[in-house]
Protein backbone atom coordinates (compact mmCIF):
# COMPACT_ATOMS: atom_id res chain seq x y z
CA UNK A 1 0.00 0.00 0.00
CA UNK A 2 1.09 3.16 -0.99
CA UNK A 3 2.25 5.84 1.72
CA UNK A 4 0.58 9.39 1.48
CA UNK A 5 3.18 11.48 2.73
CA UNK A 6 1.15 13.84 4.72
CA UNK A 7 3.21 17.55 4.78
CA UNK A 8 1.01 19.55 6.57
CA UNK A 9 1.60 16.92 9.84
CA UNK A 10 5.23 17.05 9.26
CA UNK A 11 5.11 20.61 8.97
CA UNK A 12 3.56 21.33 12.22
CA UNK A 13 6.31 18.72 14.02
CA UNK A 14 8.59 21.61 12.99
CA UNK A 15 7.00 24.65 13.71
CA UNK A 16 6.33 22.52 17.31
CA UNK A 17 10.02 22.14 17.59
CA UNK A 18 11.08 25.26 16.32
CA UNK A 19 9.18 26.67 19.13
CA UNK A 20 10.05 25.20 21.89
CA UNK A 21 13.69 26.10 20.49
CA UNK A 22 12.92 30.09 20.13
CA UNK A 23 11.83 29.37 24.21
CA UNK A 24 14.65 28.36 25.19
CA UNK A 25 16.83 30.56 22.90
CA UNK A 26 14.95 33.57 24.57
CA UNK A 27 15.84 31.91 28.17
CA UNK A 28 19.35 31.22 27.46
CA UNK A 29 20.91 34.23 25.15
CA UNK A 30 17.83 36.70 24.87
CA UNK A 31 17.41 36.18 21.46
CA UNK A 32 14.25 36.50 19.70
CA UNK A 33 14.57 35.35 16.13
CA UNK A 34 13.24 37.84 13.36
CA UNK A 35 11.84 37.61 9.88
CA UNK A 36 11.31 40.68 7.48
CA UNK A 37 8.87 39.57 4.38
CA UNK A 38 8.59 42.16 1.72
CA UNK A 39 5.58 41.89 -0.89
CA UNK A 40 5.84 44.02 -3.68
CA UNK A 41 2.38 44.37 -5.40
CA UNK A 42 -0.93 42.91 -5.60
CA UNK A 43 -0.37 39.24 -6.63
CA UNK A 44 -3.01 37.43 -4.86
CA UNK A 45 -0.70 34.23 -4.66
CA UNK A 46 2.03 36.37 -3.26
CA UNK A 47 -0.49 38.03 -0.91
CA UNK A 48 -1.49 34.77 0.76
CA UNK A 49 2.11 33.67 0.86
CA UNK A 50 3.10 36.51 2.71
CA UNK A 51 0.27 36.48 5.03
CA UNK A 52 0.79 33.12 5.94
CA UNK A 53 4.58 33.54 6.54
CA UNK A 54 3.83 36.13 9.26
CA UNK A 55 1.22 33.87 10.90
CA UNK A 56 3.81 31.37 11.08
CA UNK A 57 6.22 33.37 13.04
CA UNK A 58 3.72 34.39 15.19
CA UNK A 59 3.02 31.03 16.14
CA UNK A 60 6.55 30.00 17.06
CA UNK A 61 7.57 33.47 19.01
CA UNK A 62 9.55 34.94 16.23
CA UNK A 63 9.12 38.51 15.61
CA UNK A 64 8.73 39.93 12.31
CA UNK A 65 7.97 42.56 9.76
CA UNK A 66 5.95 42.78 6.76
CA UNK A 67 6.12 45.27 4.04
CA UNK A 68 4.08 46.18 1.24
CA UNK A 69 4.88 47.97 -1.33
CA UNK A 70 3.01 49.54 -4.02
CA UNK A 71 3.25 47.92 -7.79
CA UNK A 72 5.37 50.79 -8.85
CA UNK A 73 7.76 51.08 -6.48
CA UNK A 74 11.00 51.96 -7.56
CA UNK A 75 13.87 49.73 -7.48
CA UNK A 76 16.00 51.92 -5.47
CA UNK A 77 13.51 52.04 -2.82
CA UNK A 78 13.52 48.47 -2.04
CA UNK A 79 17.07 48.63 -2.15
CA UNK A 80 17.15 51.22 0.66
CA UNK A 81 14.51 49.42 2.44
CA UNK A 82 16.81 45.64 2.18
CA UNK A 83 19.85 48.05 3.33
CA UNK A 84 17.77 49.13 6.35
CA UNK A 85 17.18 45.59 7.37
CA UNK A 86 20.22 44.09 6.73
CA UNK A 87 21.47 46.68 9.55
CA UNK A 88 18.61 45.86 11.42
CA UNK A 89 19.72 43.82 14.58
CA UNK A 90 16.28 42.38 15.33
CA UNK A 91 16.23 41.21 11.90
CA UNK A 92 17.83 37.54 10.93
CA UNK A 93 15.67 36.73 8.07
CA UNK A 94 14.75 38.81 4.90
CA UNK A 95 12.83 37.60 2.23
CA UNK A 96 11.48 39.41 -0.93
CA UNK A 97 8.67 37.79 -2.34
CA UNK A 98 8.57 36.25 -6.12
CA UNK A 99 7.92 37.43 -8.29
CA UNK A 100 8.53 41.22 -8.25
CA UNK A 101 7.11 43.28 -10.84
CA UNK A 102 9.14 43.14 -14.50
CA UNK A 103 10.78 47.07 -13.97
CA UNK A 104 13.07 45.55 -10.63
CA UNK A 105 15.66 43.56 -11.49
CA UNK A 106 15.03 40.57 -8.96
CA UNK A 107 18.63 39.60 -9.16
CA UNK A 108 19.70 42.76 -8.05
CA UNK A 109 17.48 42.59 -5.27
CA UNK A 110 18.26 38.74 -3.89
CA UNK A 111 22.02 40.42 -4.46
CA UNK A 112 21.21 42.83 -1.80
CA UNK A 113 20.27 41.07 0.92
CA UNK A 114 23.17 39.93 3.47
CA UNK A 115 23.82 36.21 2.58
CA UNK A 116 23.68 35.64 6.29
CA UNK A 117 20.09 36.84 5.95
CA UNK A 118 19.26 35.29 3.08
CA UNK A 119 16.77 32.81 4.43
CA UNK A 120 15.37 31.76 0.95
CA UNK A 121 18.68 30.84 -0.20
CA UNK A 122 19.01 32.15 -3.48
CA UNK A 123 21.71 34.49 -3.05
CA UNK A 124 24.84 33.86 -5.09
CA UNK A 125 26.50 33.43 -2.15
CA UNK A 126 24.06 30.52 -0.58
CA UNK A 127 23.73 28.73 -3.63
CA UNK A 128 27.88 28.35 -4.44
CA UNK A 129 28.13 26.91 -0.67
CA UNK A 130 25.28 24.75 -1.61
CA UNK A 131 27.56 23.73 -4.77
CA UNK A 132 30.54 23.33 -3.02
CA UNK A 133 28.87 20.81 -0.44
CA UNK A 134 28.98 23.42 2.43
CA UNK A 135 25.40 24.74 2.83
CA UNK A 136 24.80 27.86 4.74
CA UNK A 137 20.87 29.12 4.41
CA UNK A 138 19.48 26.16 1.87
CA UNK A 139 16.64 27.16 -1.04
CA UNK A 140 13.45 26.13 1.09
CA UNK A 141 11.60 23.67 -1.49
CA UNK A 142 14.13 21.61 -1.59
CA UNK A 143 15.19 21.38 1.77
CA UNK A 144 11.71 20.87 2.71
CA UNK A 145 11.35 17.87 -0.21
CA UNK A 146 14.94 16.26 1.72
CA UNK A 147 13.31 16.77 5.13
CA UNK A 148 10.31 15.08 4.28
CA UNK A 149 12.08 11.88 2.93
CA UNK A 150 14.23 12.32 6.02
CA UNK A 151 11.51 12.54 8.46
CA UNK A 152 9.78 9.39 6.63
CA UNK A 153 12.94 6.71 6.50
CA UNK A 154 13.11 6.78 2.81
CA UNK A 155 17.06 6.06 1.96
CA UNK A 156 18.73 8.51 -0.91
CA UNK A 157 22.00 7.54 -0.84
CA UNK A 158 22.67 5.41 -4.20
CA UNK A 159 19.36 5.42 -5.62
CA UNK A 160 18.81 7.19 -9.23
CA UNK A 161 16.23 9.95 -8.26
CA UNK A 162 14.68 12.08 -11.51
CA UNK A 163 14.01 15.80 -11.13
CA UNK A 164 11.54 17.11 -13.87
CA UNK A 165 12.21 21.05 -13.27
CA UNK A 166 15.75 22.82 -13.82
CA UNK A 167 14.41 26.03 -12.08
CA UNK A 168 16.89 27.99 -9.98
CA UNK A 169 14.28 27.63 -7.13
CA UNK A 170 13.68 23.57 -7.35
CA UNK A 171 15.30 21.54 -9.84
CA UNK A 172 19.32 23.25 -9.13
CA UNK A 173 19.49 23.38 -5.75
CA UNK A 174 17.70 20.07 -5.04
CA UNK A 175 19.63 17.95 -7.39
CA UNK A 176 22.93 19.68 -5.47
CA UNK A 177 21.43 18.83 -1.98
CA UNK A 178 20.53 15.14 -3.76
CA UNK A 179 24.44 14.58 -4.80
CA UNK A 180 25.48 16.16 -1.34
CA UNK A 181 23.48 12.74 -0.29
CA UNK A 182 24.81 10.60 -2.64
CA UNK A 183 22.06 10.05 -4.89
CA UNK A 184 22.56 9.64 -9.11
CA UNK A 185 20.63 12.41 -9.70
CA UNK A 186 19.39 13.43 -13.90
CA UNK A 187 17.66 16.60 -14.09
CA UNK A 188 15.05 16.90 -16.77
CA UNK A 189 13.72 19.94 -18.28
CA UNK A 190 11.03 20.59 -21.68
CA UNK A 191 14.28 19.84 -24.00
CA UNK A 192 14.54 16.48 -22.42
CA UNK A 193 14.33 13.87 -25.10
CA UNK A 194 11.93 10.55 -24.45
CA UNK A 195 11.06 11.90 -21.00
CA UNK A 196 8.97 8.59 -19.66
CA UNK A 197 11.97 6.50 -20.50
CA UNK A 198 14.08 8.89 -18.33
CA UNK A 199 11.31 9.20 -15.48
CA UNK A 200 10.59 5.39 -15.55
CA UNK A 201 14.23 4.90 -14.16
CA UNK A 202 13.69 6.68 -11.43
CA UNK A 203 13.55 5.14 -8.13
CA UNK A 204 12.61 8.78 -6.63
CA UNK A 205 10.89 10.94 -9.10
CA UNK A 206 10.53 14.39 -8.28
CA UNK A 207 7.77 16.75 -10.32
CA UNK A 208 8.66 20.19 -10.40
CA UNK A 209 7.53 21.52 -13.49
CA UNK A 210 4.35 23.66 -13.21
CA UNK A 211 2.32 21.90 -15.96
CA UNK A 212 -0.97 20.07 -15.19
CA UNK A 213 -0.81 16.62 -14.00
CA UNK A 214 2.12 15.93 -16.41
CA UNK A 215 3.53 12.53 -15.02
CA UNK A 216 1.04 10.10 -16.30
CA UNK A 217 0.58 6.53 -14.57
CA UNK A 218 2.99 5.27 -17.51
CA UNK A 219 6.25 7.26 -16.75
CA UNK A 220 6.54 5.74 -13.10
CA UNK A 221 8.27 2.93 -11.97
CA UNK A 222 6.76 0.26 -9.47
CA UNK A 223 7.47 1.53 -5.74
CA UNK A 224 8.70 4.51 -6.90
CA UNK A 225 8.73 7.45 -4.59
CA UNK A 226 6.98 10.24 -6.06
CA UNK A 227 6.76 13.82 -5.39
CA UNK A 228 5.13 16.24 -6.47
CA UNK A 229 6.16 20.17 -6.23
CA UNK A 230 3.68 21.11 -8.72
CA UNK A 231 1.34 23.88 -7.82
CA UNK A 232 -1.24 24.55 -10.56
CA UNK A 233 -4.34 26.56 -10.03
CA UNK A 234 -7.52 24.92 -12.22
CA UNK A 235 -9.65 27.51 -13.71
CA UNK A 236 -12.33 26.51 -11.03
CA UNK A 237 -10.08 28.03 -8.36
CA UNK A 238 -8.95 24.35 -7.06
CA UNK A 239 -5.03 23.40 -7.08
CA UNK A 240 -3.54 20.73 -8.80
CA UNK A 241 -0.45 19.27 -8.82
CA UNK A 242 2.30 17.91 -12.06
CA UNK A 243 1.56 14.28 -10.75
CA UNK A 244 -1.94 12.49 -12.10
CA UNK A 245 -2.27 11.62 -8.69
CA UNK A 246 -5.05 9.06 -9.05
CA UNK A 247 -3.60 7.11 -12.07
CA UNK A 248 0.02 7.20 -10.26
CA UNK A 249 -0.98 6.33 -6.54
CA UNK A 250 -0.87 2.57 -6.63
CA UNK A 251 2.18 2.09 -8.70
CA UNK A 252 4.14 4.39 -6.01
CA UNK A 253 5.78 3.50 -2.17
CA UNK A 254 5.50 7.01 -1.11
CA UNK A 255 3.82 9.87 -2.64
CA UNK A 256 2.80 13.44 -1.52
CA UNK A 257 -0.45 14.89 -2.52
CA UNK A 258 -1.52 18.48 -3.70
CA UNK A 259 -2.06 20.46 -1.34
CA UNK A 260 -0.73 19.37 1.76
CA UNK A 261 2.53 17.97 0.48
CA UNK A 262 5.23 19.91 0.12
CA UNK A 263 3.34 23.06 0.14
CA UNK A 264 3.66 23.08 3.82
CA UNK A 265 7.02 22.23 4.14
CA UNK A 266 8.33 25.14 2.28
CA UNK A 267 6.97 27.67 5.13
CA UNK A 268 8.14 25.46 8.00
CA UNK A 269 11.83 25.53 5.95
CA UNK A 270 11.99 28.98 6.10
CA UNK A 271 11.56 29.20 10.16
CA UNK A 272 13.98 26.84 10.23
CA UNK A 273 16.58 28.93 8.63
CA UNK A 274 15.44 32.27 10.21
CA UNK A 275 16.10 30.13 13.12
CA UNK A 276 19.09 29.10 12.30
CA UNK A 277 20.08 32.68 11.23
CA UNK A 278 19.31 34.05 14.63
CA UNK A 279 21.45 31.67 16.35
CA UNK A 280 24.59 32.18 14.16
CA UNK A 281 23.95 36.02 13.11
CA UNK A 282 23.80 36.05 17.12
CA UNK A 283 27.16 34.44 17.55
CA UNK A 284 29.04 35.96 14.89
CA UNK A 285 28.51 39.57 16.84
P1 LIG B 1 9.76 27.26 -13.53
O1 LIG B 1 8.71 27.60 -14.54
O2 LIG B 1 10.77 28.26 -13.16
O3 LIG B 1 10.55 25.95 -14.04
C1 LIG B 1 9.87 24.85 -14.57
C2 LIG B 1 10.90 23.87 -15.07
O4 LIG B 1 10.21 22.71 -15.55
C3 LIG B 1 11.74 24.37 -16.23
O5 LIG B 1 13.08 24.01 -15.99
C4 LIG B 1 11.19 23.64 -17.45
O6 LIG B 1 12.22 23.32 -18.39
C5 LIG B 1 10.61 22.37 -16.86
N1 LIG B 1 9.41 21.92 -17.57
C6 LIG B 1 8.25 22.58 -17.74
N2 LIG B 1 7.38 21.84 -18.47
C7 LIG B 1 8.03 20.68 -18.76
C8 LIG B 1 7.67 19.52 -19.49
N3 LIG B 1 6.47 19.39 -20.06
N4 LIG B 1 8.59 18.53 -19.59
C9 LIG B 1 9.81 18.64 -19.01
N5 LIG B 1 10.20 19.73 -18.31
C10 LIG B 1 9.32 20.72 -18.19
O7 LIG B 1 8.97 26.72 -12.28
P2 LIG B 1 9.38 26.60 -10.71
O8 LIG B 1 9.40 27.95 -10.13
O9 LIG B 1 10.54 25.69 -10.54
O10 LIG B 1 8.08 25.86 -10.18
C11 LIG B 1 7.68 24.59 -10.67
C12 LIG B 1 6.35 24.23 -10.05
O11 LIG B 1 6.53 24.09 -8.65
C13 LIG B 1 5.26 25.29 -10.22
O12 LIG B 1 4.01 24.64 -10.33
C14 LIG B 1 5.32 26.06 -8.94
O13 LIG B 1 4.09 26.68 -8.60
C15 LIG B 1 5.67 24.99 -7.97
N6 LIG B 1 6.37 25.43 -6.77
C16 LIG B 1 5.92 24.96 -5.61
C17 LIG B 1 6.54 25.32 -4.43
C18 LIG B 1 6.03 24.77 -3.15
O14 LIG B 1 6.26 25.34 -2.10
N7 LIG B 1 5.36 23.62 -3.18
C19 LIG B 1 7.62 26.19 -4.45
C20 LIG B 1 8.11 26.62 -5.68
C21 LIG B 1 7.47 26.23 -6.84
Amino acid sequence: MPIIINGNDVAREIRYEIKAKVGALQEQRGIIPGLAVILVGKDPASRIYVRRKTEDCEEVGFFSREFKLPENTEEHRLLSIIDELNRDGRIHGILVQLPLPQHINANAIIDAINPRKDVDGFHPYNMGRLFTGDPFHQACTPYGIIELMDRHGIKIEGKNVVIVGRSNIVGKPLAMMLLTRHATVTVCHTRTKNLSEVTRRAEILVAAAGSVEMIKGEMVRDGAVVIDVGINRREDGTLVGDVAFSEVVDKTSYITPVPGGVGPMTRAMLLTNTYNAATRLSSAQ
